[in-house]
């Protein structure tokens, strides 16, 4: 069966195209990743999450994707945060790295195809500075190179600001150094105590934005398919990896689609860390299993705004537990073909609410007694990299992530106790003592502990 065309919102052409691979046998994503100074937060998680359901769309769709999403650990936060603590700048951003993986695999995101750290990458980043410089686009001044906006009239495309608009926007105390003040750095110089590296221009540091240039170019070339990352990096992120890549390579493009998703909200205001109204992935994982977190953040169109709240949360887990209970323990089976409604909904610009939705009616005709719905759902939730458990499984454990072990093994012993009760009631029943299975039950259902009797042996879930 044909499948729908994928449309993409592109932010720089406006409106939804109809996506149209450079090569259909190869796609190539690149979305900008963390700076590695502290926990992520649940505004953070959102492009974690929207980002991996394109991925998962885009190798239904096609052989072969390369998805690449960058570590940023050369930043003056990672500095401050790294001389606060009194800890190695390398000991810092090794530790928020690996906490990042314990976040984004608790929300159910399968690994980028490569993951590369900025400070892997300065030799590319100085080579595109010394091309921008040959090609009269970047300057040196006072050991910083700038780029020279002036040189390249399409500056502002991506954002929809007009230079006249830009230079006036920006800000007051101009670097003495800058030919003007929409200029920016390319490299600045570092002093003994921060971290630097050797190059034309004296021992310096890159700035945010040729980071992303660079490693983008590694690993994708210099023109590639796709680019995302959050409505923030529009201006002057992305506007600026933009002019870099396309000056530097001579492109009229760096990626044909650029995708941007909404902010997280509480109360309508964007979740920040500079407003302080933001929830951490391992507070909220503490309580919430991460599959409950990433459905909650599908439930709005990835473009735009997701209001945060816990009762959002308590909805997600309910409609999970509605689907879980639906799907039992049907096993994936990647050759069951996708619900047509549910790809339509992704296809048009991934549209998860609606592909939501139509879970739900799948699972309604499950629980009317249409068993051959089961695996469509299940192949079909898979797609958003949703249901990813048993049903056994999912109701086992009332709290599924966790970043401390301390949890786990508690979490470990009570399910072990639990065994070992149902074992004592088996050997009862066996000897024909009811009333001691029933009480081993009874026991277990005041513990909130519901059994069910199958053929292949008793289970239990929490209630
Ligand atoms: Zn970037």
């Amino acid at each position: 069966m044909p499948k729908p065309a994928l449309r993409f919102y592109n932010t720089l052409s406006r409106q939804k195209d109809i996506f149209t691979p450079i090569d259909p046998e190869h796609i190539r994503l690149y979305v900008c990743g963390p700076t590695v100074y502290d926990r992520i937060h649940i505004g953070n998680a959102r492009p974690v999450v929207v980002f991996d359901v394109l991925a998962r769309l885009l190798r239904f769709y096609y052989p072969h994707v390369t998805y690449v999403r960058n570590i940023t650990d050369v930043d003056d936060k990672i500095n401050a945060r790294a001389a606060e603590r009194g800890i190695s700048i390398r000991a810092l951003t090794d530790k928020t790295t690996a906490q990042f993986h314990t976040d984004c695999a608790a929300l159910g995101a399968l690994p980028p195809d490569h993951e590369p750290r900025a400070t892997d990458h300065i030799d590319g980043m100085i080579a595109i500075i010394e091309t921008l410089i040959t090609r009269g686009h970047a300057y040196e001044a006072e050991a910083h190179v700038l780029f020279d906006v002036s040189s390249f009239p399409d500056y502002g495309k991506l954002s929809g600001r007009s230079t006249d608009e830009l230079r006036a926007g920006a800000r007051v105390e101009v670097a003495p150094y800058k030919k003007s003040a929409m200029d920016f750095v390319l490299w600045k110089p570092s002093d003994a105590n921060t971290p630097g590296w050797d190059s034309p221009w004296g021992r310096g540091r890159p700035g945010w934005h040729i980071e992303c240039s660079a490693m983008s170019r590694a690993y994708l070339g210099d023109v590639f398919d796709i680019h995302g990352g959050g409505l923030d990096l529009i201006f002057p992120h992305h506007e600026n990896e933009i002019c870099q890549s396309c000056a530097a390579h001579d492109q009229s493009h760096m990626a044909h689609y650029w995708m941007h998703n909404g902010y997280v909200t509480v109360s309508g205001e964007k979740m920040s860390k500079s407003l302080g109204n933001f929830v951490t992935m391992a507070e909220l994982l503490d309580t919430t299993k991460g599959e409950i977190i990433r459905h909650s953040l599908l439930q709005a169109q990835y473009r735009g705004p997701l209001d945060f709240s816990l009762d959002a949360l308590k909805e997600s887990e309910a409609a999970l537990n509605g689907l879980y209970r639906a799907v039992g323990d049907v096993p994936l089976d990647m050759d069951v073909a996708v619900d047509t409604a549910c790809l339509d909904a992704l296809a048009d610009d991934m549209n998860t609410p609606l592909a939501l939705s139509r879970l739900h009616k799948l699972a309604s005709m499950v629980n009317r007694g249409d068993a051959s719905a089961a695996p469509v759902l299940k192949r079909s939730a898979a797609l958003m990299g949703l249901l990813p458990d048993t049903a056994t499984a999912w109701f086992q454990h009332s709290i599924k992530s966790h970043d401390t072990h301390d949890t786990h093994d508690t979490h470990d012993s009570h399910d072990a106790a639990i065994q070992t009760l149902i074992e004592q009631r088996e050997q009862a029943r066996a000897d024909r003592d009811f009333a001691e299975a029933d009480r081993i039950r009874d026991q277990l259902a005041a513990d909130g502990i519901t059994l069910e009797d199958k053929a292949e042996g008793t289970v239990w879930r929490r209630s």
